[in-house]
């Protein structure tokens, strides 16, 4: 499942690939379980909007459209378009009210499998598309998703909240706080969304294992000092990762078809059994609310 890195790198991509071109018309498939909004109402929001900015929000791909008045010149806004933040920052609560109702957003969650491809019209469509917009530009964008736990929608008043705080952004004292008096493992804390958005299973992992923190510790338990470390490793682990396109994992590809490089600098994630990089001893791997956790036994308490 891509994760933060994983969306931020394909974020840029497209923002580079298709920002200021004109969504002309949209084709959704027959499967359900992608569309998240009504059929009609994503229509609706996508056809004739300009596409002002691509960027991400946790895991999502949140596109930010203003209404084109005839599908091809977009309407001049009174003032420059503001600088699209890249991340909510804060929780999410700051919003420009003043402009939010004009500026509506398409928003994808790539869930497990889901694309986004940029392509000439006449390349053939693959199996397991759920979407195609056409673009001013003469392209299409298009959306597959053989496992279908990808979802698109819109929100018309432009204020799509993901939920928690950007790990990227957020400060030690909220990043603290968040963990206070939570009895559940940190490496579960890690997970949930509702805290910090778009940390998944493998940044969590190796965030946790350059902190010296063992997955399975009780979040509350962890000390100030300790969950300091955690705050600049999980930061440093992200950037990292950003750098260098992500992980490649099953079939993810960035918007380009390139695959990241960030899996050859995994420590722990997926090296159960092989040697700890620090200290030597195996890498173990254990289950923690349903999911795998690796970590070094003796560099990790
Ligand atoms: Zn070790």
């Amino acid at each position: 499942m891509p994760e933060l890195p994983e969306v931020e790198t394909i974020a840029r991509g497209l923002a580079k690939r298709v920002t200021g071109d004109v969504i002309e018309s949209v084709w959704l498939g027959q499967k359900k379980e992608p569309l998240k909004s009504p059929a009609s109402e994503i229509a609706s929001v996508l056809e004739h909007s300009r596409i002002s900015a691509v960027r991400r929000m946790g895991k999502h791909i949140v596109f930010d459209l203003v209404r084109a008045s005839n599908g091809s010149a977009p309407p001049r806004t009174p003032t420059k378009t503001p600088k699209p933040k890249t991340s909510g920052g804060g929780g999410g609560s700051a919003r420009p009210t003043d402009t939010s109702s004009s500026r509506p957003q398409w928003i994808v969650h790539l869930g497990m499998t889901g694309r986004l491809q940029v392509c000439e019209p006449e390349a053939e469509i693959a199996k397991h598309t759920h979407a195609i917009l056409k673009l001013n530009s003469g392209r299409e964008l298009r959306f597959l998703d053989p496992r279908r736990f990808g979802r698109l929608s819109v929100a018309a008043h432009g204020d799509f909240d993901a939920g928690g705080v950007e790990p990227l952004d957020v400060d030690l004292e909220r990043f603290v706080s968040l963990f206070r008096g939570r009895k559940t493992p940190i490496k579960s804390a890690l997970l949930n969304q509702k805290l910090l958005r778009g940390v998944g299973n493998i940044y969590a992992d190796e965030s946790l294992f350059r902190a010296g923190i063992r997955p399975r510790r009780k979040a509350a338990s962890i000390t100030h000092a300790q969950l300091g470390k955690l705050f600049i490793a999980i930061k440093e682990v992200l950037k990292e990762a950003i750098k260098l396109g992500g992980s490649s994992i099953s079939d993810y590809v960035d918007a380009d078809g390139e695959e990241g490089f960030f899996q050859r600098k995994h420590r722990v994630y997926g090296r159960a059994g092989e040697t700890c990089v620090v200290c030597k001893s195996p890498i173990k791997r254990v289950v923690i609310a349903g999911r795998s956790s690796h970590f070094c036994a003796k560099c990790q308490k």
